[in-house]
């Protein structure tokens, strides 16, 4: 299958190795020639890597770099069966690369997008055969995540959803079918882990630290809230937060919290700039100026805390199965290989009890009176009916 991609950046360049490595031809495009110059730079780094340390044979890595050509003209991109754009995230800019697409290509072609945030049918609709368009969503980095969301966009047609579905499934990813609504399933379902955490600290109840100990220690969760927060970069992660608060319309379920918002004005943007909720060096967190990431922790006071973030993450991930996003197959899998979560939430719930869900958040709502704190409907309904979720 030929495949074209568009963009060298992060994702661009991890998804032409997974496209590589299952065997497909590859044209990787960017108007920039330094990007596409480190794109395959960093390939041969990568692979040189894990040939070194045998786990893929010499033979091997040839093939896949032979599978990938390095091109700074869409010209070269009109016998591809699938694009995969992965630009700068500005709709003008994709539904314009879009429009190329479809004078160069076929038909029948099928025209994706990697974007994290804006939606399908907007970019589709630039297009005179719009039904060829969908989200393919990879995460970072593309080869080691697991997780591909795949978004029809309304106006996608049906026999395009199977081919992607069959193609994610052949490149040996886990493919989840996600509704075209803000943060698709895993930035959508993710958000309370920030927010509540970030609510929690804002509140006076713990810091960064006792926070982050309650979710890794008692949670199991591979790193707490700040840590990742810091990891993924403060002002990437506000402003997904800021995007899905304004696409919802406000919803107050996903408000940003000021705390962050400071942090990123402050330039205090995590590991990549040396400070964020924590000091770094040498790009880890500097343990002698955070003795308290080691030392002991009061266990009843996490629990607490764990109990309030997990239930609002299980309340999100409940509503989205509730709103048709996704199967519950599909959303527990989203968390566990997207986002590394040690449990999918919805098997979660069923281990705590659906009871003891929906009673968590009626004392969150009785306490706050804020529609934050609103149970799902469907908890509400499953706990009536005495029932499980399917997962
Ligand atoms: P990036 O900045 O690393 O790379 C973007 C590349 O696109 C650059 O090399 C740039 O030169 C090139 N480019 C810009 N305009 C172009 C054009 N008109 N034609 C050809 N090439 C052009 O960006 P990224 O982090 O790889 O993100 C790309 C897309 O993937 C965005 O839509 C983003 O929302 C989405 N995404 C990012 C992540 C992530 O963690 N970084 C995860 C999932 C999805």
């Amino acid at each position: 299958m030929n495949v074209a991609i568009i963009g060298a950046g992060t994702m661009g360049s991890g998804i032409a190795q997974v496209a590589a490595t299952a065997g497909c031809s590859v044209k990787l495009y960017d108007t920039k020639k330094e990007a596409l110059q480190k794109s395959e730079d960093a390939l041969e780094k990568i692979l040189r890597k894990i040939t070194d340390k045998g786990k893929i044979s010499e033979d091997e890595k040839n093939r896949i770099q032979g599978n990938i050509a390095y091109v700074n003209s869409m010209d070269n991109l009109s016998d591809a069966d699938l694009t995969i754009e992965a630009i700068i995230e500005d709709i003008d800019i994709k539904q314009k690369i879009f429009r190329q697409l479809e004078e160069i290509q076929n038909k029948d072609a099928i025209i994706a997008s990697n974007t994290s945030s804006i939606p399908i049918a907007g970019i589709a609709a630039a297009l005179e055969n719009p039904e060829r368009v969908i989200g393919i969503h990879f995460f970072n980095p593309a080869p080691l995540m697991a997780l591909v969301e795949i978004i029809p966009a309304v106006q996608t047609s049906e026999e395009v959803k199977n081919k992607v579905v069959q193609i994610i499934a052949d490149w040996k990813k886990v493919g989840v079918v996600a509704k075209d609504t803000p943060g698709f399933i895993v930035n959508r379902v993710a958000r309370p882990f920030y927010g509540e955490a970030l609510r929690i600290y804002e509140e006076g109840f713990a810091s960064f630290a006792e926070i982050d100990n309650a979710m890794k220690e008692l949670g199991n969760f591979r790193m707490g809230p700040f840590q990742l927060m810091d990891f993924i970069g403060n002002d990437v992660n506000y402003s997904v937060t800021e995007t899905v608060f304004q696409e919802f319309y406000y919803d107050p379920r996903y408000k940003p919290a000021f705390t962050q918002k400071r942090y990123a004005q402050a330039g205090y943007l995590g590991r990549k700039s040396g400070r964020g909720y924590y000091h770094y060096k040498d790009g880890k967190i500097d343990l002698e100026k955070h003795p308290e990431l080691k030392g002991d922790f009061d266990k009843e006071k996490g629990q607490q805390i764990l109990d309030r973030i997990l239930v609002m993450l299980i309340n999100e991930a409940a509503d989205a199965l509730f709103l048709n996003i996704a199967t519950a197959k599909d959303i527990d899998s989203a968390m566990t290989k997207g986002v590394n979560y040690p449990k999918g939430l919805l098997a979660w719930a069923n281990e705590k009890g659906i009871d003891w869900c929906v009673e968590k958040m009626d004392e969150l709502y009785d306490m706050y009176h804020e529609d934050r704190y609103r149970c799902s409907p469907l908890l509400r309904k499953m706990k009536k009916e005495g029932k499980k979720f399917g997962v």
